[in-house]
């Protein structure tokens, strides 16, 4: 397997050189490697886009998401330097590009790609993703399918501990999953939960901002005072007190744009009140999600 990954790395790093321009998400090609805790590794793209999680051990490897196609030759890289095992299984938290572009490579060399029943349905045709007003991505190529779904949950036995995989409440989409390490007492959330930026909410496949609210609350519930936890995007892992932060960031963008519709506020008066003006410095550095992006969703889900 490793002679196998070596190799194609030279071909990668030679053919997609002369042939292929990068998108400018997937310029900054290198990810940092850091130990979180028991086996589990997090690979943090220079990017900022989709966190890898490693889990590695003599039996084999298991990755959580495979971030762009144009990284897997680095993304193997920094395996090889955690573990010489072989790369038995890829789980995607959800169906976002920069979650799931290196699927096919992946499953080119045998890993079995495991994600959410609505995942697999979600890339049976372009992907709408919720950033700029609803752009389209193409449809993921069928070898890029997750060939082992699942409804509810799934267990892993590897390296002698479970790796639970679970779907959350409807949140940062649809088809969420939540992957925790019992042994290594690690939590990968996915874009359930992104560090210092707002939420973003994909009502396109099945998001829903009460739905977070839940899905952190499952998730708060299941940790520990010595629980890490990887986010979907963000600097460095965190803890159970850094999803209580968000979770009250949460709570507080509901009561407030809730106490504005009970006074009759339309969504055009929200923004125009601007509820979240004390937060957005801090929250909403992403010029591509901001309280505009966000007030509307979660105005939408509470007028209802
Ligand atoms: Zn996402």
């Amino acid at each position: 397997m490793i002679k196998t990954v070596r190799l194609y790395i030279v071909y990668f790093s030679i053919g997609m050189l002369g042939a292929i321009t990068l998108p400018a998400a997937a310029q900054n090609l290198a990810f940092t490697s850091s130990p979180v805790q028991g086996n589990v590794h997090m690979l943090e793209p220079a990017n900022t886009y989709g966190n890898v999680g490693i889990f590695a051990g003599d039996e084999g490897i298991l990755i959580v998401d495979s971030h762009f196609q144009q990284t897997v030759g680095e993304l193997f890289s920094e395996v090889e330097k955690i573990s010489s095992a072989e790369v038995k299984f890829l789980i995607n938290t959800h169906v976002h590009p920069d979650h799931i572009g290196g699927n096919s490579l992946l499953a080119d060399y045998g890993v079995t790609i495991v994600a959410h029943d609505l995942v697999r349905m979600q890339m049976l045709s372009e992907i709408q993703i919720p950033r700029n007003g609803g752009t389209f991505t193409p449809q993921p190529a069928a070898s890029a399918r997750p060939v082992l779904t699942y409804t509810d949950a799934i267990t892993f036995h590897l390296n002698g501990e479970e790796v639970r995989v679970f779907h959350a409440p409807p949140a940062h989409t649809g088809g969420d999953s939540f992957v925790y390490f019992v042994g290594s007492d690690v939590l990968h959330l996915g874009d359930v939960f992104r560090t210092r930026r707002y939420p973003i909410i994909d009502h396109y496949n099945g998001g829903s901002f009460l739905g977070m609210i839940d899905a952190m609350g499952l998730a708060i519930g299941m940790a520990g005072p010595n629980t890490k936890v990887i986010p979907g995007h963000g600097t460095g892992f965190t803890d159970r007190d850094g999803m209580i932060e968000f979770q009250q960031l949460l709570f507080t963008l509901r009561d407030r744009v809730q106490d504005l519709i009970d006074q009759d506020y339309s969504i055009e008066e929200i923004l125009e009140a601007r509820p979240s003006s004390d937060l957005d410095a801090d929250w909403g550095d992403d010029p591509g999600w901001t309280a505009d992006d966000l007030l509307p969703i979660i105005y939408k889900e509470l007028a209802q």
